[in-house]
């Protein structure tokens, strides 16, 4: 419980509106995607600008209060909302100024996917970040970011210019490559450990109407349609970028899929794509040009708002005969039909930036194998649980031993080491300069003396 006045100092600090718990608004503010995550804040802080996230910062501090920072409120793991501290609710903060003659984008930390795309794309412009809409363009661009897009134009961490934070320290920086190029270097990938960033500068491309869509199969085609998908993105231009999945189809029937956007000229884009569209019959073939803002949108459906969710992945580089019986064996027995087994597709210029330029430091032409794990009833959580940590057991073999920190769970903190890959010593190093008591450790954390 927080003192009245204590709220009250608090509340008279802030443009923002401060939510403490039986408050109208507090139940659907500590809501976020996944339903499983059940976290109470002693109190919601719904910030209005950077200055009120310099105050929640001094004030947590004065009062000895754990914080959690929430952009999108996407992720899985659910470390935007805190048990028992305060939420630094971003998600309010939603400009966004684009530059279309430098071509930038000064984007605030609550924006989702879609509305940082539909500003872009007034412009012609667009930047690689990832392929659901509603996920949060700030914990997807801290963690890495990679998405249709990243073969032409690297990681959303890649296109970052500079970022306004907040430390530990309740001051307000830029970093840059030039300004705090460290604390730079480390929040482009380095997870949300690091302060509360307020502003994101991207660099921006010309992006037009794309190739986008998908191929459907039946599910008796998914061992020779995971190996044609091994070669065929293996290979494939920079401009392309293909993802694969196992999943339930509307009549209840499984299938697999290859979904594509190609992002260069749409005449080449046909020729590039027709292998895919000839080596199999196909149940459906949805593969169109259309509008980026469409492609961006056309999973949203398979993943709503409010089921319950627990994730495994890892990175691969090569899908070889084992483990494409092991996913098919375990895609046949999936105990909810919303789950999927999914590979989307890293590679091109995101491969090409040295692991040691920023702090995403698994840096192949690869592809992560995602075992997406959802359902609607807590009654289910067990056999659904017990499911993907088989599936992963089994496939783990097949793995690199690196993981991407966006898609780790809450129970994984043993693999934080192995998402931060080579960086991780270089990380944990700067995290001791600019937040030597881990104040915020609310995300996939960089080890440092506790508290
Ligand atoms: C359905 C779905 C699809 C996805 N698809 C992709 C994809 O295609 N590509 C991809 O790269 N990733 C993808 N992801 C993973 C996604 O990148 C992460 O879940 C990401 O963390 C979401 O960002 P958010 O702002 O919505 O998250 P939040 O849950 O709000 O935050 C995630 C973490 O970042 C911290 N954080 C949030 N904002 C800030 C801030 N401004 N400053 C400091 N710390 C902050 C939080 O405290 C928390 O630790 C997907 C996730 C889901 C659920």
């Amino acid at each position: 419980m927080i003192a009245q006045p204590a709220l009250g100092e608090l509340r008279a600090a802030l443009r923002g509106t401060v939510l403490a718990p039986g408050e109208p608004g507090y139940e659907d503010a500590r809501q976020i995607f996944n339903a499983m995550i059940d976290s109470r804040p002693a109190l919601i802080a719904r910030c209005a600008t950077a200055a009120d996230v310099v105050a929640c910062v001094g004030f947590a501090q004065a009062h000895g209060l754990d914080v959690s920072a929430r952009g999108g409120g996407h992720n899985v793991s659910g470390k935007a909302v805190i048990d028992g501290g305060l939420m630094i609710d971003l998600s309010p903060m939603k400009a966004c100024r684009i530059d279309p003659v430098r071509r930038t984008a000064r984007a605030e930390p609550g924006l989702t996917l879609a509305e940082f795309d539909h500003d872009c794309q007034a412009f012609g412009l667009a930047t690689t970040m990832g392929a659901i809409s509603a996920t949060g363009i700030a914990g997807l661009t801290l963690g890495g970011g990679f998405g249709w897009l990243c073969g032409k134009y690297g990681l959303a961490c890649d296109n970052l210019l500079s970022v306004d934070i907040v430390t530990a320290d309740g001051r307000l920086r830029t970093a840059s490559p030039t300004e705090h190029p460290d604390l730079f270097w480390a929040v482009c990938g380095g997870g949300a450990n690091f302060g509360v960033v307020t502003s994101f500068e991207f660099r921006l491309h010309e992006v037009g109407p794309v190739l986008g869509g998908g191929i459907v199969f039946p599910f008796a085609k998914a061992g020779r349609v995971l190996a044609f998908y091994d070669q065929f993105a293996r290979g494939c231009p920079d401009e392309l970028s293909v993802n694969a999945a196992v999943w339930t189809a509307a009549d209840g029937a499984p299938v697999v899929g290859i979904a594509v956007a190609w992002c260069g000229a749409l005449d080449l884009g046909a020729r590039v794509l027709e292998p895919l569209r000839r080596f199999e019959a196909p149940l459906a073939d949805m593969i169109a040009p259309m509008r980026y803002v469409d492609r961006q949108r056309t999973s949203d459906a398979f993943f709503p708002h409010g089921r319950r969710h627990y994730w495994k992945a890892g990175w691969q580089r090569r899908l070889g005969p084992d483990a494409i019986e092991v996913m098919v064996e375990f895609a046949a027995r999936r105990p909810s039909p919303y789950t999927r087994l999914s590979l989307q597709q890293m590679h091109g210029a995101a491969a090409r930036v040295p692991p040691s330029a920023t702090a995403f430091a698994h840096r192949n032409d690869q592809w992560e194998v995602q075992i997406l794990s959802q359902w609607q009833d807590t009654a289910d959580d067990e056999p659904n649980i017990r499911w993907t940590r088989a599936c992963h057991a089994a496939l783990e073999p097949h793995l690199d031993r690196a993981v991407y920190v966006n898609n780790l769970g809450d129970d994984e903190s043993d693999r934080v080491s192995e998402a931060y890959g080579s960086n991780y010593e270089r990380l944990a190093a700067i995290k001791a300069v600019y937040d030597p008591a881990n104040f915020f450790r609310s995300n996939q954390n960089v080890a440092t003396p506790p508290r």
